[in-house]
């Protein structure tokens, strides 16, 4: 599992470094820019890859809160075959389901990707290929909770099937990307890994806050699974969170990119 969180990791680098800003400019100057109630910063909670201790440890603490969550499911993932009322219930009662594809494909021809299995390699894949899974992995999610508006996590950061960039042709069937904003200077996004410390989590978000309007965290295994962070760390990083209500405004990323366009289009 370790060379897997690696690689995961070096994906969000890449997904950063190569990500095209195709919406407009988030500038921090944008004049007349307000989050809900005088937050001064949007904290988006995100979780990838459809794991179990996601359902036992990252729900459970993010309701104590009654705090919004982003879970960015791989619907081929065994958490999902075997715990699908779970995330039908989690959905209902507010949390996000992005689009995280069915088989996260990734590129088997970059460093340290040996876990990509021929079947999934987006290097073998075409674009056309692509955009049907992420078009079937959108049915599937509209089956599971009812929505009609997505946002999607770039598996590995990839945006490359079979040398040609598919993101740019599904872009259009989601309210947001994951990252895109990063790009434009308006949000910061963190994947913590190995991490039991939660001052760590904490300060990143202190120090962020500083200059940033948006910070995303995005997690993978909370008190297990992989990348993870521990349990502890986690509360206490909501639990923070909860303290400074009046200074951040946690919510699921959908409703923080949503807000944006309704700010951007009043504004502008
Ligand atoms: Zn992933």
């Amino acid at each position: 599992m370790f060379l897997m969180e690696m690689i995961e990791r070096l994906g969000f680098f890449l997904l950063l470094m190569m990500v095209v800003v195709a919406t407009p400019a988030l500038a921090q100057s944008d004049e007349g820019f307000a989050w809900p109630e005088g937050a001064q910063v949007a904290i988006s909670l995100s979780y990838d890859d459809a794991l179990h201790s996601q359902l036992d440890h990252a729900i459970p603490a993010l309701d104590e809160h009654a705090f919004k969550g982003s879970f960015y499911l791989t619907l081929s993932a065994e958490a999902i075959r075997t715990r699908m009322e779970e995330w039908r219930a989690a959905a209902a009662n507010g949390h996000e389901l992005g689009n995280h594809t069915i088989y996260h494909p990734c590129r088997a021809s970059l460093p340290n990707r040996e876990w990509v299995i021929p079947e999934h390699d987006l290097d073998q894949f075409s674009v056309l290929h692509m955009q049907e899974e992420v078009v079937t992995a959108n049915t599937f999610l509209h089956a599971l909770d009812g929505e009609t508006e997505r946002t999607f996590t770039v598996p590995c950061g990839d945006m490359l099937a079979g040398g040609e960039n598919y993101v740019v042709t599904v872009e259009s069937l989601f309210v947001a990307l994951k990252g895109q904003e990063v790009a434009s200077g308006f949000a910061s996004l963190w994947a913590p890994a190995d991490v039991s410390d939660g001052a760590a989590l904490i300060n990143y978000v202190e120090e962020q806050a500083q200059s940033k309007k948006l910070i995303n965290l995005l997690f993978h295994g909370v008190g297990g699974d992989y990348l993870s962070v521990s349990d502890d760390a986690h509360r206490m990083l909501l639990q923070y969170l909860a303290d400074n209500r009046d200074r951040y405004w946690v919510d699921s990323y959908i409703n923080i990119m949503k807000h944006v366009a309704a700010q951007r289009a009043t504004t502008h």
